[in-house]
């Protein structure tokens, strides 16, 4: 194999609420020489995720990152060098390329893919693991919304809330509202995704408007945020309604004293469900899942907004975009 350097990320301090870009630092290191049953990849685009912010906690679901090495990340790239006969030079892949220029990764954890009606960056977005299947098993699965819900998604300007909305509309519901921060993303989630209205959590008194914009109840909260967003839906819902946890963005700087809804028992009042999921769970459906996406993008009824960063150096400062909700629709850092 050629001689190649790698650029990566590495975490230098564990965050002590907002990350700061002293918490990162870039190194250069000569790739090696790949193992049997390895393949190395050139990262070309990375997926710039909420989940990335709790793996630098001590304790995390996805994984701790260590101190000194590469922030956890999903991406896109292309093979440069195989020693497994199932993956070619110049082979486009998805995996957990980390926050690097290239990565020397076990062929089983690569998945080739299939460029030929979407580009690669699709499956970060609206087939991406983390945002279409996650909003898809959310809206449809856990949520179970039928035509004429009202629906209410938090969150709703991001990745995964833009999709779920969109795919809520595409289910029927027909009064779909969502919550997010500034003006702007108002208007976007109204103008651009088809939302019937949203609320600027900022600036507006979001259990005040939920009253006026669904005053007969909420059928379906998709929720991405927690916090005091959840206890003002949990005042709306009806009775037999479904809140599905996603996420919950407004905890992940202080993992360790996360409060629960005050408004729980608004569940028991109205004999609703609140019920989490991770994506991976649905695992075996992710066919299914990629299927139906696929056809709502072909026929244009999935719109995905993507927001780019460019060059490795500056996968911190996307973080911190995202982290600080400077981002529309899906969040990608481009290396090529
Ligand atoms: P994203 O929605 O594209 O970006 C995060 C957004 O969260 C920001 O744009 C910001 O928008 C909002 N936000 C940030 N801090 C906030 C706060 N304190 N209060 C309210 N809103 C805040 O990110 P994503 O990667 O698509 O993730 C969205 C959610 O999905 C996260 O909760 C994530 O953990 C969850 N998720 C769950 C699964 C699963 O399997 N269950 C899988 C993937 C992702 P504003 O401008 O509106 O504040």
């Amino acid at each position: 194999m050629e001689e190649m350097v790698n650029r990566k990320i590495v975490l230098i301090n564990r965050p002590d609420g907002m990350p700061k870009l002293s918490d990162f630092r870039l190194e250069e290191v000569k790739v090696e020489e790949p193992e049997a049953g390895h393949v190395v990849v050139a990262t070309d685009v990375l997926s710039i995720d909420a989940f990335i912010r709790t793996t630098l906690e001590t304790r995390a679901y996805h994984g701790v990152v260590p101190i000194g090495t590469p922030i956890v990340a999903l991406g896109v790239g292309h093979v440069l060098h195989s020693t497994v006969p199932e993956f070619q030079p110049g082979d486009e892949v998805f995996g957990p390329l980390c926050a690097q220029t290239v990565t020397t990764l076990p062929s089983v954890a690569l998945r080739k893919l299939d460029t030929s009606k979407f580009p690669a960056t699709a499956y970060l977005g609206a087939l991406g693991m983390t945002t279409g299947l996650t909003a898809y098993f959310g809206i449809t699965e856990v949520g179970a919304v039928k035509p004429g819900d009202t629906v209410v998604v938090s969150g709703a300007a991001g990745a995964v809330g833009s999709l779920a909305g969109q795919i809520a509309r595409i289910s029927g519901a027909t009064n779909l509202i969502g919550i997010a921060g500034g003006p702007e993303k108002v208007a976007f989630l109204v103008n651009e995704l088809g939302f019937t209205a949203a609320i600027d959590y900022k600036n507006e008194n979001v259990e005040a408007r939920l009253a006026e914009l669904a005053p007969d109840g909420i059928d379906v909260f998709f929720d991405n945020v927690g916090g005091s967003t959840l206890d003002a839906v949990l005042m709306h819902i009806k009775e037999f309604s479904r809140v599905v946890i996603c996420g919950g963005i407004s905890h992940y700087e202080d993992m360790d004293n996360v409060v629960g809804p005050k408004n729980y028992l608004k569940l028991a009042e109205r004999h609703a469900r609140m019920e989490g999921f991770a994506v991976t769970h649905f695992g075996a459906r992710f066919p299914e899942a990629e299927a139906a996406l696929t056809g709502w993008l072909q026929d244009g009824q999935l719109i995905v907004h993507e927001q780019y960063e460019h060059g490795i150096e500056r996968f911190p400062e996307a973080l911190l975009t995202l982290l600080t909700g400077g981002n529309r629709g899906k969040m990608l850092l481009d290396l090529r």
